[in-house]
């Protein structure tokens, strides 16, 4: 897609950005206070499709293309980000590579229980020793008669104790490092699966921040996605598309404390002068404006990366030229730490904007700024971020 919104991209967003202004963003200050989101949202979410947005509609989904699905979770993110990374990690991590790996009987089961809302999920993949480094992963998955028997304890999981179903990640045999890692979907009403402990996090607090207990969890072999050997390829891919998610939660942030911002230096006044008059103030929002912008910008490049369904390589107008995985990986890495860096720099400026307000609870500031720290972490930390996009960059080089 290109920077102007096409009017299909114009329409979703509009109804995100309503859906955000009338459902989401009056409580957000409240659901942070109280660490929980209203039970009834992610209900009202899946009415207007917004659970089902990379799901084609053949499955039940709004079929969208990548680039108006971050649109909305922008907008969604504008409302409250703990909202739109619940959002974002069911339709990115989890309906989209069920949708790129999964076989027919895979989406025809689970596809359309996505998109109408049925199964929330989850994506556990984190360990406590297994965060970056996500060969290092431990969770075991024996082989049973007809299926596997899961046994482990996953970290951080986003949508945690509310989801219906989540994609684990467990060793199946006892090949080390990337190549022993396998992905299945589990349904966590299965015994033994357990949410065993909330996570009291900093920003983002509304949002379910899990440790998950597995313990001999049976799935039946129609819970594993493609071969025992491929998750970490999975895993990989998965993480690209969340990574733009993120990127678009990132973008959501900064611009509702621009708006915050500009607005109180608009009422504002000392000596005599609204602040906004203030050169000093001037400056502080014209960069806060660009960074925003060129996030934004980035993102939506970034998403004309996301490959078909099948997971082909996708030709773009430049002619003998291909966009593929390699190049999505890259361009999700660049957005990610584009604007997860831009959500920090900006909500610390309109914290100083706000004066001794912005450091206050009750002015929405802070928890704008709290809730961008997260997104320099999750899905990638920025140091990862720069590892992938040094590599990536320096194989163009060597090889053109
Ligand atoms: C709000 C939130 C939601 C999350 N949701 C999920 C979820 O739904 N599912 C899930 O599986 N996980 C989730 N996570 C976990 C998240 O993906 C990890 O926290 C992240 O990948 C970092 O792992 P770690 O915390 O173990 O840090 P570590 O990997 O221990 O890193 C610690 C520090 O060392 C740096 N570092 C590590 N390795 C390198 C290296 N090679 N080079 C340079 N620096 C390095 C890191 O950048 C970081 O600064 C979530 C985390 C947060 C904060």
């Amino acid at each position: 897609m290109g920077v102007i919104p096409s009017a299909e991209q114009q329409e979703i967003r509009a109804l995100a950005r309503e859906f955000a202004a009338n459902e989401i963003r009056p409580f957000a200050a409240e659901w942070d206070a109280r660490r929980e989101l209203d039970s009834g949202i992610f209900r009202k979410l899946a009415d207007l499709g917004f659970l089902g947005m990379l799901i084609p509609e053949e499955y039940g989904g709004l079929g969208l293309d990548p680039g108006t699905y971050l649109l909305a979770l922008e907008e969604l993110a504008w409302g409250d980000a703990s909202v739109a990374l619940g959002v974002a990690i069911h339709n990115g991590p989890v309906a989209h590579l069920l949708v790129s790996v999964g076989t027919e009987e895979q989406k025809r089961e689970w596809l359309p229980r996505l998109a109408s809302g049925e199964l929330l999920t989850a994506f556990a993949l984190s360990e406590a020793q297994a965060g970056s480094d996500l060969a290092a992963i431990a969770t075991r998955a024996e082989r049973t008669g007809d299926g596997w028997r899961i046994t482990g304890r996953k970290k951080w999981v986003t949508n945690g104790a509310r989801a219906a179903a989540s994609i684990v990640f467990a060793r199946p045999g006892e090949a080390a490092g990337h190549r022993g890692i396998a992905a299945f979907l589990v349904e966590t009403d299965a015994e033994g699966y357990r949410p065993v402990r909330r996570e009291r996090t900093l920003g983002l607090r509304a949002s379910e921040t899990v440790e998950v207990e597995l313990e001999g969890v049976l799935v039946p072999d129609r819970a594993l996605l493609g071969r025992p050997d491929e998750g970490f390829y999975h895993a990989l891919r998965a993480l690209d598309v969340a990574r733009l998610g993120i990127a678009a939660l990132a973008v959501g942030i900064a611009q509702a404390a621009l708006e915050h911002a500009v607005d109180y230096a608009g009422q504002r006044e000392q000596f005599g002068r609204r602040i906004a008059e203030f050169q000093a103030i001037q400056f502080k929002v014209a960069d806060m404006a660009s960074r925003i912008a060129a996030a934004r910008a980035l993102a939506r490049e970034a998403a004309r990366a996301v490959p078909r369904p099948a997971g082909a390589v996708e030709a773009v107008e430049a002619p003998g030229s291909v966009r593929g995985p390699s190049e999505l990986t890259l361009t999700a890495a660049l957005a990610k730490l584009a604007a997860s860096e831009a959500a920090m720099w900006v909500t610390i400026q309109a914290v100083q904007i706000f004066g001794g307000y912005g450091y206050m609870r009750d002015y929405p500031v802070e928890k704008l700024m709290r809730d961008a720290k997260g997104t320099e972490i999750c899905e990638g930390t920025s140091e990862i971020l720069r590892t992938v996009i040094a590599r990536e960059v320096l194989r163009a080089r060597a090889n053109p």
